[in-house]
């Protein structure tokens, strides 16, 4: 399939985002200590390199603490930033970006100043409209979900502040404290704050959990009535919040690839009935990767799988990335 206007990606998280050969030299200029010391078994480290996928979402943040440790300083960050645009445009075809990322997961537990970090992000999101002036860029920060309030609030407060150089959207993930269920409606002020400040706000939530995952993603879609959800999938089994994410018009980022990888879907069988469902039921979604390099994909090899298994035909593949432009926060500016 080929699309004259370019792929929006609006769910990308930069701890997946960057090629390994650059992760590779940061490490090294850094002077990080790795387990590792040969490249492929680095590459191996910091990607799900097994095409059967890890075993659950834990081992996924095992491979996160590496990234994030390797971009926790101003001079990574911006490299990071940089590459990942750039990496999008030029092997990607994606035209307009939204990369997500925690800040106060990259200044190494407060020894770095997080002004720092997300400046460092913002001069690699300017150096990347330089170079590539065809992408529409923009960020997503993050909190977490094993974050006290306050740290949270921390996080809000900053993508504030520098909504006017291109943060665009705010959003929560992370593991669940002691697999207990999260209580979303706690973020309600932060959400209420972001979206006064002018911020899109996106919601990690229903990605797995199976009961507590669908009472979380009731709670987020009832509460904090995001613009769009991370994931949601787990929505497909409710019509009758499937009849209330779409009367909302809220937007499910839905990543294919990583949910195959994660198990969170079970195989491309469940994957077609997915969507089957959502398109029944009107519900509005867009296709992204979670991190490219990190799953080993590419945002037009999403396009493909879903074609090729008949999850979607070419019209709705169409209408789902033309919604990905349409529903990206950067309009907002
Ligand atoms: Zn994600």
């Amino acid at each position: 399939m080929d699309f004259p206007e370019g792929l929006a990606e609006l769910h990308t998280h930069l701890g997946g985002s960057v090629a390994s050969e650059i992760m590779w030299s940061l490490a090294h200029e850094q002077g990080i200590s790795l387990p590792v010391k040969d490249y492929w078994e680095f590459d191996r480290l910091v990607t799900v390199s097994d095409p059967r996928g890890v075993p659950d979402l834990d081992a996924l943040d095992a491979i996160y603490h590496w990234s994030e440790l390797i971009q926790s300083s101003p001079l990574a960050v911006e490299r990071s930033i940089h590459g990942a645009i750039g990496g999008a445009y030029r092997s990607q075809g994606i035209t307009t970006l939204e990369l997500r990322f925690n800040p106060m997961k990259r200044n190494r537990g407060g020894e770095r100043d997080l002004d720092h970090i997300i400046l460092a992000a913002i001069r690699g999101l300017d150096r990347a409209e330089l170079e590539y002036p065809q992408v529409h860029a923009g960020l997503i920060l993050m909190m977490d979900r094993t974050f006290t309030p306050e740290q949270n609030r921390i996080v809000i407060e900053k993508a504030i502040h520098w909504a006017p150089r291109g943060v665009v959207g705010v959003d929560i993930a992370g593991p669940r404290p002691g697999h207990r269920r999260y209580d979303y409606a706690a973020l309600l002020p932060m959400v209420q704050r972001a979206r006064e400040g002018g911020l899109g706000v996106t919601i990690h939530v229903g990605e797995e959990g199976g009961a507590l995952g669908g009472e979380e993603l009731a709670e987020v879609v009832t509460v904090l009535r995001p613009d769009r959800i991370g994931h949601g999938i787990l929505a497909a089994t409710s019509p009758a919040l499937m009849e209330q994410i779409a009367a909302a018009g809220i937007v499910l980022e839905i990543c294919p690839t990583s949910n195959l990888l994660t198990k969170a879907i079970a195989d491309e069988e469940a994957l077609c009935a997915l969507f089957r469902t959502f398109v029944e039921h009107g519900v509005p979604f867009t296709i992204a990767t979670d991190g490219p390099e990190m799953m080993r994909t590419r945002l037009r090899d999403e396009f493909e799988l879903l074609l090729r298994i008949g999850a979607l035909d070419e019209a709705e593949l169409r209408a789902a990335n033309a919604r990905g432009h349409s529903a990206s926060f950067l309009g907002r500016r």
